[in-house]
C-alpha cells in the first residue's frame, strides 16, 4: 500500500526501460515489510545535476545510478565511500543530512554472487577478459579478495596496461599483469584459471559472438564467470561447460548489487533465503 509514510527510491540512467531493478527492489520491500517504492527515471545528461538535487529535495531515501552516469554523478554528491572513490564509479546514492553519499555496490555484489555460486577468489589465478570500467573495478576487487594472480586480457593492450598500473599502485604490489587477448596461448601448460568475462561480446542480440573461440582456451578454465546475463547462457559459458568447467552468468551480480543497495537504504539484512526467492522472481520477470 502507498500512503503518507511511503519512502521513495529510484534508478536514474539513460536508457532505463529494460531495467530489472524495480522488480528486485519492490520485491525486497514487499518481503521485508518496508514501506518503500522504487521507480525508474530516464534522465538526460544535461539534467543529471538537477535530477540528483531534485531527488534530494523530494526526500528520496536513495537512488541507483546506471549507464552512462556512474562516474558523471560523482561531482553532485556530498560524500563518497572509499571503495567507490577508488573504483571511480558509484551506482548507489544514500541519503544523508547534507546530500547523497555515493557507494559502489556492483563489486561487493559480484563478490557475494561469486561466493553464492561457489566461485572462490582467495588464492586463485584469475583471467579477466576486457579492460573497460567494469574490468578495472573487477581487478581491484579480485586483488582485495586475495587472488594470487590477475591477468587482464584485452584487444587493446594499452587499456589493460593502464588498469594494471592503477591497481598495482593502489595495492602497492605487482598483482595485475596486462596482456593482449591472444596472449592466452603463452599461458603455462596445465594451469586452470578462474575467468571473468567483462566485455559486451556475446550480449543480446549478438548472442553467437565470443571473445575467444578456440576450444583449447577453455581447457584452461575451471570456472567461467560471464558478467552478461542476457542471454542466460552465453556462448562463452557454453564453451566453458563443453570443456568440463563450471559457468555462471551475471544475473546474481545484478541481484546482489541491488540487495546491498537495499540494505544500505533500509538497514535491513537480507537473508540468503530471501535472496534466493528474489533471484527466482527476478529471473521469471526477465523472461516475460
Ligand atoms: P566497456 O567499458 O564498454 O568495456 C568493453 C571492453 O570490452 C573493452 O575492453 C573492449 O576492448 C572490449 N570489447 C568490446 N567489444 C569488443 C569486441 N568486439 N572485440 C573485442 N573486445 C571488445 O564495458 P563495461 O561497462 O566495462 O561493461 C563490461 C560488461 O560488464 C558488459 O557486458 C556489461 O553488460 C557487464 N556488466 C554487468 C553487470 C551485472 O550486474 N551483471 C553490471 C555492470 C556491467 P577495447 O579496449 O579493445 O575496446
Amino acid at each position: 500500500m502507498i500512503d503518507g509514510k511511503t519512502r521513495t527510491c529510484g534508478l536514474i540512467g539513460n536508457p532505463v526501460e529494460h531495467t530489472m531493478s524495480p522488480a528486485i527492489q519492490n520485491f525486497l520491500a514487499d518481503h521485508t515489510g518496508q514501506n518503500l517504492r522504487y521507480l525508474p527515471y530516464l534522465v538526460e545528461a544535461e539534467e543529471l545535476e538537477g535530477a540528483v538535487e531534485g531527488a534530494f529535495a523530494l526526500n528520496f531515501l536513495g537512488l541507483n545510478v546506471t549507464v552512462p552516469y556512474k562516474s558523471d554523478v560523482i561531482p553532485f554528491l556530498s560524500d563518497i565511500d572509499e571503495l567507490a572513490s577508488q573504483i571511480g564509479a558509484v551506482n548507489t546514492l544514500v541519503r544523508t543530512k547534507d546530500g547523497f553519499k555515493g557507494y559502489n555496490t556492483d563489486m561487493p555484489g559480484l563478490c557475494r554472487a561469486m561466493q553464492s555460486d561457489g566461485a572462490g577468489i582467495c588464492g586463485e589465478k584469475v583471467l579477466v577478459l576486457g579492460a573497460g570500467g567494469v574490468a578495472r573495478a573487477v581487478a581491484l576487487m579480485l586483488a582485495r579478495e586475495g587472488a594470487r594472480e590477475i591477468r587482464i586480457l584485452n584487444r587493446t593492450l594499452s587499456k589493460a596496461e593502464e588498469i594494471a598500473r592503477e591497481v598495482n599502485e593502489l595495492e602497492g604490489r605487482q598483482i595485475v599483469i596486462p596482456m593482449k587477448t591472444e596472449g592466452w596461448r603463452e599461458l603455462p601448460e596445465g594451469e586452470k584459471y578462474l575467468v571473468i568475462q567483462a566485455t559486451k561480446v556475446g550480449m543480446f542480440p549478438l548472442v553467437d559472438e565470443v571473445l575467444i573461440s578456440d576450444e583449447a582456451f577453455y581447457q584452461k578454465v575451471k570456472f567461467g564467470y560471464d558478467l552478461i546475463y542476457n542471454p542466460e547462457d552465453t556462448r562463452f559459458m557454453k564453451l566453458v561447460r563443453q570443456a568440463g568447467g563450471k559457468a555462471c552468468n551475471g544475473f546474481k551480480m545484478l541481484l546482489y548489487q541491488g540487495i546491498i543497495a537495499f540494505e544500505l537504504w533500509t538497514g535491513e539484512k537480507i537473508s540468503e533465503e530471501l535472496a534466493e526467492e528474489t533471484y527466482a522472481y527476478a529471473l521469471e520477470q526477465m523472461k516475460h
